[in-house]
Formats: C-alpha cells, structure tokens, sequence
C-alpha cells in the first residue's frame, strides 16, 4: 500500500490498485475514503479497508470526487456494513442517486468521435447502484466537523460539472480525474465535460500550494509538471 504523510502526520493510502485507484486519509483512528474504484477491484478494496480497521481505525465518511461508475461502483457493498456518510458535490449527486455515470466527451477529435458512436452502450456500462448521499456540497467545504480539520473540499470542475479535489495540509491534492497521470510529464484527461474550466480547475489547485497532486489513474503529478502543464493548455486557450 503506496503512501504519503504530510506536515502535520495525517497518511494518505493508495488502496485498490488496478485502472481506478482509491484512496483513505488516516487521522489518528478515524480514516476518509476517497472513490470506491470499479466493480472488478472490490474483493481487494473491501481487503484494503478491512486492513485499515484491523489497525484500529474506524471509517468516517466516503467522499467521491465525481459520479463516474469507475469510481462509484463499490459504494453500496461498502456501505452494507458501514454506517457512514457520502458526500458528494451537488452537481454530480443526481447521478449517484439514480445509478448513471455523468455524460463524458472526449478531449481530442478521435476520442470525441468515439464517445458520439458508443455513448448509449457507455451509459449502460456505466450503472452502478444507486445510492442517497447524504451530504451535497456546493464549492468548498472544511471537514471539520468531522475531525479532520486539515482537510477541504475544493470544487473543480471540467470532468463533470460535479468534480471536487481533497486537499490535504495544502500538500496533497487528491484530484480524481481532473488530472490524470497515465502518461509521464502529461496530466491532461482524456475526457472532460467543458476543458476550459477543467484547466482552470488546475490554477484553482495550483493555489492550495499542494506540491503533490494525486489522480485517479496512474501516478502522482509532481508540482512541476502541472505548473508545466497549466501553463501549455492555457495558452493554447488564449491563441
Ligand atoms: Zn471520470
């Protein structure tokens, strides 16, 4: 299990592996999950979790980054034995409650042509069971009440309209899909709903002054290359 601590000791978890990671934020004995990953991952997740309690913590709540089945596929079979709140933005809680994947569009020509010719098959692909969340946040949001004081709910969206990041210490940034890190000194997804507001959603993430950036798919981003990175696509919005 891949992880990071930051200044003020709080541990961040790599759990399942394969395409969807997820992630839990450790404070003392309480943890946060991060996503849940795809159907195909849960016996290791559920493994994952069990690992974490088995070393004295209890979950708290589970967070989701956006509503796309790779990353709420597991929410119900973890919530059959846990009684913890979800918490989702409210843009994309429509979809978790009837079970749908938000809509996707690709980044680049070929993947957009793609996405039009199996949209429909996509969307049937992408169910997954619905769930009620129980906490629907609007932009930002201190975890506070939930003891961890050192984490915020920060709204960036491009994704979805509904993507949110984790920002821990303002030193790891748990970014979901608004940046992937699939191919080396890249972080540029290959689906975003609007990419304008995606790669603004970069500077908004650049401005915690986090140094490590976390994504869904594949390795962490290094501030560098997403200073790099927001820098290329921002320019490329301006000519
Ligand atoms: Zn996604």
């Amino acid at each position: 299990m891949k992880k990071w601590i930051t200044k003020s000791g709080l541990e961040i978890l790599r759990l399942a592996g394969g395409m969807s990671k997820v992630f839990a934020i450790k404070k003392e004995n309480r943890f946060l999950l991060i996503d849940t990953g795809r159907k195909s991952s849960r016996r290791a997740l559920l493994h994952g979790i069990n690992r974490i309690e088995d070393s004295g913590c209890s979950l708290a709540a589970l967070i989701l980054t956006h509503a796309h089945y790779d990353h709420t596929a597991n929410i119900a079979a973890i919530l059959a034995n846990h009684k913890v709140p979800v918490i989702i933005n409210q843009r994309d809680a429509v979809y978790l409650e009837s079970g749908r994947s938000a809509s996707i569009r690709g980044t680049v020509p070929v993947i957009r042509f793609l996405v039009k010719r199996l949209e429909k098959g996509f969307q049937l692909l992408a169910q997954y069971q619905p769930v009620k969340s129980n906490l629907q946040v609007d932009d930002e949001l201190t975890l506070e009440t939930l003891g961890f004081e050192e984490v915020d709910l920060l709204y960036t969206p491009g994704h979805t309209m509904g993507s949110q990041s984790i920002i821990v210490d303002h030193e790891v940034a748990l970014v979901g899909d608004t940046m992937f890190g699939i191919v080396p000194r890249s972080i540029f997804p290959p689906f975003a709903q609007d990419v304008d507001l995606l790669v603004n959603s970069w500077s908004c993430l650049l401005k915690t002054g986090c140094s490590v950036f976390l994504p869904s798919h594949g390795s962490s981003n290094a501030r560098e290359v997403v200073e790099k990175e927001y820098r290329k696509y921002q320019i490329r919005r301006v000519l």
